[in-house]
């Protein structure tokens, strides 16, 4: 584990690749409703296919019960800022899933809701990084449960 990952939960992250051309540079833009934060695209610094990363009216816990139906408003999608000047470049992208949910608990919901376990992630992260340094920076989180 490293500083920038989820502390006391259980996570998968992946690093994203353009379906395309798989590319592993990326400039992200963000979501917003009228209430918030809604989701994060990615489009390929090289070839420009843009892609959904995240959707919070549909992905993670809150998602998959619809609880954030209020945020599938007419969304804006505007470049994401980062905590420092990383993101004005195109930049490697990690996207991260964590679990404070027990197994058992967890197993039993998405039997109910009729999905995958997996699908019932409680946190979503973006982590991200320029090809020339080692670490990965915190970059945009959303709270799904
Ligand atoms: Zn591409």
């Amino acid at each position: 584990m490293t500083p920038t990952e989820p502390d006391g939960a259980e996570f998968v992250a992946f690093e994203l690749s353009c379906p395309t051309c798989l590319g592993d540079a990326f400039h992200l833009l963000e979501l917003s409703a009228s209430l918030g934060p809604a989701g994060i695209r990615a489009r390929c610094a090289a070839c420009d296919h843009e892609g959904q990363v995240f959707d919070a009216t549909t992905d993670g816990y809150d998602g998959v019960y619809g609880h954030l139906d209020f945020l599938k408003t007419a969304q804006t999608a505007k470049p994401l800022e980062g905590k420092s000047d990383v993101l004005l470049g195109a930049v490697q992208v990690r996207a991260g899933f964590s679990y404070s949910i027990p197994m058992s608990e967890l197993m039993e919901h998405a039997e109910e809701a009729r999905v995958e376990p997996q699908d019932l992630f409680d946190w979503f992260y973006i982590l991200t990084k320029t090809a020339d340094v080692e670490a990965w920076e915190w970059t945009w989180d959303f709270e799904c449960a």
